[in-house]
């Protein structure tokens, strides 16, 4: 069975000390046994050795980065390589987040060259990609959820895509209390692994773990991680208050 996994997004939010206690109480209250369960927290890059530590050997549990960049090393002053990451002992890299895309400027192309370093390096990315409201409203969402896939993975060989973690969110959930339906989320996740399926086939397509995020709380995560193709989800809001991000954790199917 594919990963069904809880990812947190603190973004650029708390301090070192509230975020070593939103671990600690996360750690406490841990969690599941089930082995088919993984929980990735995604940190501010300065807190990764501090978080990292923290986890210890905790099974299925994970720190993660918000990003890095797509080239090796070199003169590009204040970006974070791959390779550094793993340095510390990171195994997990969030790429493609939609605030990146926006404010970054990142570009299907360029998180194509991330995707490649984190292989390079045998990091594994966390591929995030989903529409903004424009495109829902203009009901146009799959074929752009398509694009984003085939220009930034679709390179890849299927060894490389198999057991790979994509986070579809839409944009316009994002932050904005305003969740996509059970069944929207179904819909366009269903369609995800249909195109992966259609140039990798249905085993590949199977083994992929399609997170969902976008305004997931602890009292909406149990009735979409129940769909078929929501193998859990990426969680920035929420992740931030323990006792929500854990009742998430225990939410998945
Ligand atoms: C996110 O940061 O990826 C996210 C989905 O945020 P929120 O849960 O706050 O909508």
């Amino acid at each position: 069975m594919r990963k069904q996994i809880a990812a947190a997004n603190w973004k650029m939010n708390l301090t070192l000390e509230q975020g070593m206690a939103l671990t600690a109480d996360i750690l406490k209250a841990t969690l599941t046994t089930d082995i088919t369960h993984q929980v990735i927290l995604g940190v501010p890059f300065p807190y990764l050795i501090a978080i990292k530590a923290q986890i210890g050997n905790q099974e299925n549990v994970f720190a993660a980065a918000q990003n890095c960049y797509s080239k090796a090393s070199g003169a590009y002053t204040g970006e974070v390589s791959v390779e550094m990451l793993k340095s510390i002992g990171i195994t997990h890299v969030i790429v493609g987040h939609s605030e990146r895309r926006e404010y970054f400027n990142e570009s299907n192309a360029m998180l194509a060259d991330k995707i490649n370093i984190c292989f390079e390096y045998g990091m594994t990315p966390i591929f995030c990609c989903g529409e903004p409201l424009a495109i829902r409203e203009a009901e146009t969402q799959n074929g752009f959820v398509a694009t984003q896939l085939e220009e930034s993975l679709f390179h890849l060989s299927p060894e490389q895509l198999t057991g790979f973690i994509i986070a579809y969110e839409p944009i316009w959930a994002i932050g904005t209390g305003k969740t996509a339906t059970n069944e929207q989320a179904q819909e366009i996740q269903a369609y995800i692994r249909k195109v992966i399926a259609a140039k990798y086939g249905s085993t590949v397509a199977d083994s992929i773990s399609i997170l969902y995020g976008g305004s997931v709380k602890a009292a909406n995560a149990k009735e979409i991680f129940a769909q078929q193709d929501v193998d859990g989800g990426l969680v920035g809001g929420a992740s931030l208050v323990a006792t929500d991000f854990v009742t998430i954790i225990n939410s998945l199917k």
